[in-house]
C-alpha cells in the first residue's frame, strides 16, 4: 500500500505516534521517527520496524526545517508527514497559569505549524504528498477544564485546512484526525469513573487504542486517499462530548 514511500512521524517513541510509525512501516513505507530524546527515538525506531529515530524538539522551528530539509535530501524525497507530538494539560479556567498557555501553544500549534511548513517546502519540489496532524474531539466541541488544549487543537485543525486550500494545486493533500479518548499516557491520569463515563457517551462502548488513529492515518495518507483533502476526521467511536 505504502510500498516506496518516504515518511516522517513526529512525537514517535510512544503512543498514537509510535502505532503509525509501525503502521506506516508495515504498509511498506521507510519510516523516520522523530522524539525528543535520541536514544528513545532510536528504540521506539527498532520496535516499530521504522528506518531510523532521530531527536527532534518540534517547538524549535530551525531544527525541524533542517530535519526534514535533511530527510528529503538523504531519500531523494518526503511523501508522507504526520505532525503528531503533542502534549495536554488540564487546567479549570481559574487556574490557567502562563507558562501553561505558552508550552501548549509553542508544541501543538506552532510545532504543528513548523513541520507543516517544513514538510510542504520538501514536498513542493515533486509537487505530490500527503501531511496528516493530530487535531482532537476536544478542539472541535470544547470540555471544561481543557480550554487551553482546546484552543491548541482548534487551531492544528485549522492548520490542516488552511494549508489544504493552500497546497492543493501543488499536489499535497493535507488532512487532521481528531482523536476522542485514547489509551496512551496522555490519558492515563484518567479515573476509572471519568473512563466508564467516557464509554457511556461512546456508542461503540470502549475508548480508543492508538491502533485505531493508527489505521486511520495510514488511509489518509495512501492513494485510496487521493481526493481527500482539507478534512477533520473524527475517530472517537461516536462519542458525544
Ligand atoms: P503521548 O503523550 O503518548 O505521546 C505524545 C508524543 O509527543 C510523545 O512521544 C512526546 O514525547 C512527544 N512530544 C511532546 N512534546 C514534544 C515536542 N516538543 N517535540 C517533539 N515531541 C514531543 O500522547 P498520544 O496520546 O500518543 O498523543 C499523540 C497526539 O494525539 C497528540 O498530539 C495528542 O494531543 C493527540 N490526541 C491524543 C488523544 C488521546 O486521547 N490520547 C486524543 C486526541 C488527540
Amino acid at each position: 500500500m505504502l510500498d516506496g514511500k518516504i515518511a516522517l512521524v513526529t512525537g514517535g517513541t510512544r503512543g498514537i505516534g509510535l502505532a503509525t510509525a509501525r503502521a506506516l512501516a508495515e504498509a511498506g513505507a521507510t519510516v523516520v521517527l522523530t522524539g525528543r530524546d535520541e536514544t528513545k527515538a532510536k528504540e521506539a525506531a527498532a520496535a516499530a520496524g521504522a528506518a531510523s529515530g532521530l531527536a527532534l524538539d518540534v517547538t524549535d522551528a530551525k531544527a525541524v526545517s533542517t530535519l526534514v530539509r535533511g530527510v528529503a535530501k538523504e531519500h531523494g524525497k518526503l511523501d508522507i508527514v504526520v505532525a503528531n507530538a503533542g502534549i495536554m494539560e488540564d487546567a479549570l479556567l481559574g487556574m490557567i497559569r502562563e507558562e501553561l498557555v505558552d508550552t501548549t501553544l509553542s508544541t501543538n500549534v506552532a510545532g504543528t505549524l513548523h513541520t507543516v511548513q517544513a514538510a510542504a517546502r520538501a514536498m513542493m519540489r515533486k509537487k505530490t504528498g500527503a501531511i496528516v496532524v493530530l487535531a482532537s474531539i476536544v478542539g472541535e466541541h470544547g470540555s471544561a477544564g481543557q480550554t487551553v488544549y482546546a484552543a491548541s487543537k482548534a487551531a492544528v485543525a485549522n492548520i490542516a485546512r488552511s494549508a489544504a486550500k493552500e497546497l492543493g494545486r501543488s499536489g499535497i493533500r493535507v488532512n487532521a484526525v481528531a482523536p476522542g479518548v485514547i489509551e496512551t499516557d496522555l490519558t492515563s491520569g484518567l479515573t476509572e469513573d471519568a473512563k466508564a463515563e467516557n464509554i457511556g457517551k461512546t456508542p461503540l462502548g470502549r475508548l480508543g487504542t492508538p491502533e485505531d488513529v493508527a489505521n486511520a492515518i495510514r488511509f489518509l495518507v495512501s492513494d485510496d486517499a487521493s481526493f481527500i483533502t482539507g478534512q477533520v476526521l473524527g475517530i472517537d467511536g461516536g462519542l458525544v462530548l
